[in-house]
């Protein structure tokens, strides 16, 4: 039996699975796609202390990768179908195989909102886009949308600006809930221009995107703007469903904790863009898993005495 599974390979995971493992904890942890999780499919990180330089997100995750297996932390990539959370040994389900657990640490992070617009799904690959740091390099020299307008918004309308003909700011208010230095440069950018208070009302095209349809939600005006991409950032959905019903959740998804990362279950814990807290950035995740591990452990000995 293990001592911790980690579920979930984003940087909340690699860190928990490294201060694991330098614990001396037997742990496995289980990604279903690739390490990294969200700064995976970031451009450039900036913020993280210590990077006095900015660094691209993939090689971040990388390095953080790396790190945890430095430590010895062994990554298994398979999906989890369910997770039996009750009990005093945990079991984790896999499509070939069930493994045991003295604890389990959630860390599935979380993913782009929709919009729910009608042929957005359609559109996907074709023109809609919710990774502009994945996307941008096909729309070199075009016009493109961004849809949003928090950090990840404006980071977008940034990035895609290098590349592009333009940038339409499509948000639904006159002031960008992004921070205060990015909002800046979003203003003052000549490439992007703000279209505020509007919504997107309709995507426009028949085989790929060639436009959408904006609300401007003060006069009631509706403008049809030509792009041929659109880039939604309209927050993030937390991975939960793999424990709908299991662990108790805010009414958005998030998996509720205390400030030591224990859910309402006994051996179970939460930890990085899963979890409900007030700011989602890597440094929150990081120090979210270090956390998690050092709960996990004191809950080990004093369940298991070892
Ligand atoms: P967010 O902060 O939740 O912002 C979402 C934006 O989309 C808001 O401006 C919101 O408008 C708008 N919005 C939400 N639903 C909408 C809808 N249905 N239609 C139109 N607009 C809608 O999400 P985020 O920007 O993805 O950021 C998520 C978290 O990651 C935040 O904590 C953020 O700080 C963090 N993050 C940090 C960095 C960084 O530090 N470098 C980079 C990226 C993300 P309202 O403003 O009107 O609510």
């Amino acid at each position: 039996m293990l001592d911790i599974i980690i579920v979930g390979g984003g940087l909340a995971g690699l860190t928990a699975g490294m201060y694991a493992k330098r614990a001396g904890l037997d742990t496995l942890l289980f990604e279903k796609m690739f390490t990294g999780g969200q700064a995976a499919t970031t451009d450039l990180i900036d913020n993280y202390p210590g990077l006095d330089e900015p660094i691209s997100g993939p090689d971040f995750a990388m390095k953080i990768e790396n790190h945890a297996r430095k430590f010895g932390l062994e990554i298994q990539y398979e999906e989890i179908i369910s997770l039996e959370l009750d009990g005093r040994i945990k079991k984790v389900i896999t499509e070939d195989k069930v493994y045991e657990a003295k604890t389990v640490i959630l860390s599935m992070g979380a993913d782009a909102k929709k919009l729910g617009l009608d042929k957005e799904d359609q559109f996907r690959g074709r023109g809609v886009s919710y990774c502009a740091t994945c996307d941008g390099a096909f729309y070199k020299d075009k016009d493109v949308a961004v849809i949003g307008g928090g950090d990840t918004a404006a980071e977008d309308a940034l990035f895609l600006a290098q590349y592009v003909n333009k940038v339409y700011l499509i948000h639904r208010r006159d002031t960008l809930r992004a921070t205060k230095i990015i909002a800046d440069r979003v203003v003052e950018h000549e490439k992007i221009e703000k279209v505020w208070d509007s919504t997107v009302e309709a995507i426009l095209g028949e085989g790929n995107v060639t436009g959408i349809r904006v609300n401007n939600v003060k006069t009631g005006e509706k403008r049809d703007i030509a792009v041929d991409g659109a880039f939604v950032a309209i927050g993030i959905q937390p991975h939960s469903e793999l424990v709908k019903d299991k662990v108790n959740m805010s009414e958005a998804g998030y998996v509720l904790t205390d400030e030591n990362m224990r859910t309402n279950i006994p051996g179970v814990f939460a930890a990085g863009d899963l979890r409900q807290k007030p700011l989602l950035q890597l440094i929150t995740a990081a120090a979210d898993g270090a956390v998690s591990v050092y709960t996990a452990q004191k809950y080990i000995i004093e369940e298991f005495g070892v």
